[in-house]
């Protein structure tokens, strides 16, 4: 299929380069160049704008980091138009970020004004699920548009799910990421107090992998530097899921409990906690590096 990608960061680039491996006819566009660079030279053609890499597009898949980004670049801004009045023909739209529902809504009904399939599609799994192509897809949109959707999602993920309608994949989307926001902060803690008592950090993972705390955390993606080869602690909390986009997902999850009267006071005390450790200058670092918030004063 033609497929336009727009947005090609820690996420995207793995997504769009999976496309293409998969023998899809795949044209991208990012704001930064040496993103787009990657990916030409793994076959995709490169567009002068979002615009130029959508023309002659199927489908467009967008993964940008929140919500004001996915509206502008879809519906614009007062002052300039967006992408929907600059398509040619009648693509499926599906964003892959993780947004507000409202904003997934928002975005939906613009679409469907100008008669365009909308399906809210955010991911679970991290870098390594999108490079592994064992990503989950959450989407959110109508049945049509799902199964129009579900083979090119399947070049890039392994797990697709349809939620409901439009925004039901960010709602799904958003408690996992509250719970996740939990998880990494409580494994954290716990390693904090077991190596500030005595115990090697290693040791202690392994044993609460196969005891009653054990979790995602834990098993694939461990906060302690050097605990885990190949995960974001070992090399310094550069690249992954940066805390920024923690502490927005945990923003969208207090939001949303506002919106239904629901009360999250674990989920309201981890975003305090992430959005602490990114106004701590942190924000730009994978967000396990919450580790670093529970060893502060460890030498003294
Ligand atoms: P990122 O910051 O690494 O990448 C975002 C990319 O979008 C950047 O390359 C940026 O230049 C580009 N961009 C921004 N505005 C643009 C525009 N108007 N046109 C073209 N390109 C534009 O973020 P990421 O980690 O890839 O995450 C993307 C989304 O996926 C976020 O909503 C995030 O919450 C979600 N997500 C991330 C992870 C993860 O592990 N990183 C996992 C699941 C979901």
């Amino acid at each position: 299929m033609k497929i336009a990608f727009i947005g090609l960061g820690n996420m995207g680039a793995p997504m769009a380069l999976n496309l293409v491996k998969a023998g899809h006819e795949v044209s991208v566009f990012d704001l930064v160049d040496s993103a787009m660079r990657r990916l030409e030279e793994a076959g995709a053609r490169t567009g002068a704008s979002a615009e130029d890499a959508t023309r002659g597009a199927e489908v467009v898949i967008s993964m940008l980091p929140a919500g004001q980004h996915v509206r502008r670049l879809y519906i614009g801004q007062p002052d300039s138009s967006g992408l929907f009045d600059a398509l040619e023909g009648k693509p499926l739209i599906i964003d892959a970020s993780t947004i507000s529902p409202q904003d997934a809504r928002i975005v939906g009904e613009a679409a469907a004004e100008r008669g365009l399939t909308y399906l809210d599609a955010p991911v679970s799994g991290g870098v390594g699920g999108a490079q592994a192509g064992t990503l989950t897809f959450i989407v959110g949109g109508s049945q049509a548009g799902f199964e129009q959707a579900r083979p090119v999602l399947e070049g890039m993920g392994k797990n697709i799910f349809h939620a409901g309608g439009i925004g039901a994949g960010q709602v799904a989307k958003i408690c996992n990421n509250m719970l996740l926001g939990i998880l990494m902060s409580g494994t954290a803690e716990a390693l904090a107090l077991g190596v500030k008592s005595g115990l090697d950090p290693a040791v202690l993972s392994e044993i609460m992998k196969q005891s009653s705390g054990g979790n995602w955390a834990l098993n694939v993606y461990n906060p302690w530097p050097g605990v885990m080869e190949g995960s974001a602690a070992s090399r310094d909390y550069q690249g992954g899921f940066l805390t920024d986009l923690m502490a927005k997902d945990l923003g969208l999850a207090w939001e949303l409990a506002l919106g239904c009267k629901a009360t999250v006071p674990m989920g309201s005390q981890a975003r305090n906690l992430f959005a602490l450790h990114a106004a701590q200058g942190n924000g730009g670092l994978d967000f396990s590096s919450i580790q670093k918030l529970y060893r502060s004063g460890e030498e003294s």
